[in-house]
């Protein structure tokens, strides 16, 4: 399909650009201000019953048109075809919607959240120095073996996408029909799973989001860390019982490299945002307690939040309009 672009001019109705290009409608597509391809339309915005674009906007028609009008669209803002890739900004990860053809998830979408990290390797004067590390004061550390730091970047990044991918799919609501596979007549809807790419990149500039990395000093015990220091303590689990709010205690071991993890992609703990252990879940609900922002290793629904808000970003379909099925590491929607 090709395109004519057309400057819109004082007066236009959809109607008048309509009869200028002889077509019985127009779909009109524009490229949004901050888009990649102001020059070869393909997925930008499509305004459809609504106003057409500002005056001087330059927009595009397609030379062929649909033979039927374009089923009406949602309520609202919702309408908009996905944008495919919502680029980074300051402490803003990178997101990519990829179709079913390329996805790693046969069939489906996949919402690939991509954070860049620098990972910044913590390196004392001499052999041994002593750093607050989050909320512990003078935590031994040593430099970093070059390799050793290397397996540290590979194992924290591989863990982290084990524990994040796949774990939720989302479906729009019914009359959104970007999301039909194959695209056109006789595609049938197809759900969005969500996924997490870390990328590293080799200084701060390029960084969303920069984590100094502590090597413990040999015998150095604390697990103290935070989302943006972390120490090699990150890929061990750690146990925090807490008592819910009828006073059982629930055991936990808390997946920490998700744990933190999760807060790069803007997830907080399931309370409150301080690091009392009421934030975490003491004296609330069980299911507080075991969640993996709380102290345990379980995912549900209130993780799926930086997906969904970027889902809403992707497509115009408020985050509150989609179906959203938690997943066991099989596939299987587990309903939480
Ligand atoms: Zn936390």
């Amino acid at each position: 399909m090709g395109f004519n672009s057309y400057t819109v001019q004082k007066g236009d109705t959809k109607d008048s650009i309509a009869r200028k290009f002889g077509v019985p409608w127009v779909t009109i597509w524009y490229a949004t201000p901050n888009s990649a391809l102001r020059s070869t339309p393909g997925f930008v915005s499509v305004t459809e019953g609504g106003p057409v674009a500002p005056v001087g906007t330059v927009i595009w028609i397609p030379d062929r048109q649909e033979l039927a009008p374009p089923k009406p669209p949602l309520k609202g803002s919702a309408a908009k075809p996905p944008l495919t890739m919502l680029s980074k900004s300051r402490n803003v990860n990178e997101s990519l919607l990829i179709d079913p053809g390329s996805s790693r998830s046969p069939g489906e979408f996949e919402l690939r959240i991509v954070p860049y990290i620098f990972m910044r390797p913590m390196e004392p004067e001499g052999a041994e120095g002593t750093a607050d590390i989050s909320w512990r004061k003078d935590v031994r550390y040593t430099k970093w073996n070059p390799q050793d730091f290397e397996d540290f970047k590979a194992k924290s990044k591989k863990r982290a996408e084990d524990f994040w991918n796949n774990r939720f799919r989302m479906w729009p609501p019914d009359g959104y029909h970007y999301f039909n596979w194959p695209a056109g007549k006789g595609g049938k809807p197809a759900a969005v799973v969500c996924t997490v790419v870390i990328k590293y990149v080799d200084n701060a500039g390029a960084a969303s989001h920069v984590v100094r990395c502590y090597h413990r000093a040999q015998g150095e015990q604390t697990g103290s860390l935070d989302h943006l220091d972390w120490t090699d303590a990150i890929l061990e689990e750690q146990s925090m019982d807490l008592r819910d709010k009828t006073g059982k205690t629930i055991p936990t071991k808390n997946v920490t490299l998700a744990h933190e993890v999760g807060h790069i992609l803007g997830l907080d703990h399931p309370v409150c945002s301080g690091s009392e252990r009421l934030c975490y879940g003491e004296g609330g609900e069980p299911w507080q307690i075991r969640n993996v922002m709380g102290a345990g290793d379980l995912v549900n629904k209130t993780n799926a939040t930086p997906w969904l808000e970027r889902l809403e970003r992707h497509t115009g379909v408020p985050a509150a309009q989609w179906t959203v099925d938690t997943l066991d590491s099989f596939g299987n929607p587990l309903y939480l």
